[in-house]
């Protein structure tokens, strides 16, 4: 039984490596292999590279997105609304401004 097998295998292997086509096929899935392991191989450089360089492309993103301005109540100075400051859900720019609004 045992020895059935094992020829069996064998008939393969001799198949694989002496038929043409095969042969061929194997050649094929090799460049195919050395191809993928390339684009793995530059896939994580790149990756290192992003990682080790700091990576500026978000805070240039940031620093491009255009921020809401808001008005003051008082005056009608724009303000941006990061640096607006608001009392009893009005906005104002700045503390003195509220003050005197709310006066
Ligand atoms: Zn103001």
């Amino acid at each position: 039984m045992m020895n059935a097998v094992c020829s069996f295998k064998d008939l393969i292997i001799d198949f694989d490596l002496t038929h043409p086509a095969t042969k061929s096929n194997l050649d094929l899935m090799l460049i195919v292999r050395l191809i993928l392991l390339l684009i793995v191989v530059a896939t994580l450089l790149w990756l290192l590279k992003r990682l080790f360089s700091g990576d500026p492309e978000p805070e240039q993103l940031d620093a491009a997105k255009p921020e809401n301005m808001r008005q003051c109540k008082y005056c009608g100075v724009h303000v941006p609304e990061s640096a607006i400051l608001v009392r009893n859900d009005a906005p104002y720019c700045c503390q003195e401004h509220a003050d005197l609004d709310q006066q």
